[in-house]
């Protein structure tokens, strides 16, 4: 740990002396570090598509400024690194609202089934256009938590997006409710709410980084599917402002599951 000293003379009326302030700086300066980096992924990550606008800018009014052919392809590709600066940008203020409203507990009464059935059918589209069937599975009858009914919506958005962005090959994605195995973590009664591939899967050693801003498995591939590498982070903010849990398991050849565990209302 790193510590930080201060010294000062007193003279009071009870007496002379000498205070020390032993400050421990470590947490701070971990605080920081991640600050700085943050700020420096972020930079990079607009910087990549910003880069590219400029470039197409500078040869359509230069070379190919009367080449039609060359103008409409160019276009077609700036429109495309428009829009991944545009989904980073709304990204970046979900997680800022999402890290905002941390500390203060949702109140709205949210049942879990509707929610399960209508991002199924608002994803439909995606999945259809990807060859990808989403099945909704639940044994249980109507399930109620206290939450943030957008929020919820957004945790499972965006773990069943990367279900059929990822998990493309399984041609299947499931939705499922079910009562916890791990129910004493909760100290009380809660719900799995799961989402589950029969996609590439992950290998074991990228399973504890996943949740970080900006980490991905595979670059290249998470750029060309659109992604901005924050799916995950906001999801964990999410869960967290509800007290649930989140666990990540997956086989490589055999599929991906992330479960959210929540408490029930
Ligand atoms: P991204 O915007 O890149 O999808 P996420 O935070 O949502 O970012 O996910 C982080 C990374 O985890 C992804 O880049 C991808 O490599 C990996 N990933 C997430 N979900 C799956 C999945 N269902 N199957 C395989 N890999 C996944």
């Amino acid at each position: 740990t790193n510590h930080e000293v201060t010294c000062a003379y007193v003279d009071t009326s009870l007496g002379r002396g000498v205070i020390v302030t032993l400050q421990d700086t470590t947490q701070l300066e971990k605080a920081e570090r991640m600050r700085r980096d943050f700020v420096a992924n972020v930079s990079h990550e607009l910087r990549t598509p910003l880069t590219a606008l400029i470039g197409f800018i500078e040869t359509l009014r230069g070379p190919a400024r009367n080449d039609t052919a060359a103008r409409e392809r160019f276009l077609e590709i700036m429109a495309r690194e428009a829009g991944r600066m545009e989904r980073l940008v709304k990204d970046l203020l979900s997680l800022s609202q999402v890290e905002g409203a941390a500390r203060v507990r949702p109140t709205q009464r949210v049942e879990l089934h509707a929610l399960m059935t209508s991002v199924q059918h608002a994803l439909a589209p995606l999945a259809e256009g990807a060859g990808v069937a989403i099945l909704v599975d639940s044994a249980l009858p109507e399930v109620f938590v206290q939450g943030d009914e957008d929020q919820l919506r957004q945790v499972l958005t965006n773990l069943t997006e990367n279900a059929i962005k990822y998990g493309r090959s399984g041609k299947e994605v499931r939705l499922a409710l079910s009562e916890p195995a791990e129910m004493r973590e909760l100290q009380g009664r809660g719900v799995v709410l799961s989402v589950t591939d029969k996609g590439p899967g992950i290998p074991e050693i990228h399973l504890p980084r996943l949740t970080e801003r900006f980490y991905r498995v595979d670059s290249h591939r998470s750029r060309e599917m659109g992604g901005t590498g924050l799916g995950l982070a906001i999801v964990k903010h999410i869960v967290n402002r509800h007290r649930g849990r989140m666990r990540i398991s997956s086989v490589v050849g055999e599929g991906t599951s992330i479960r959210v565990i929540l408490p029930l209302s």
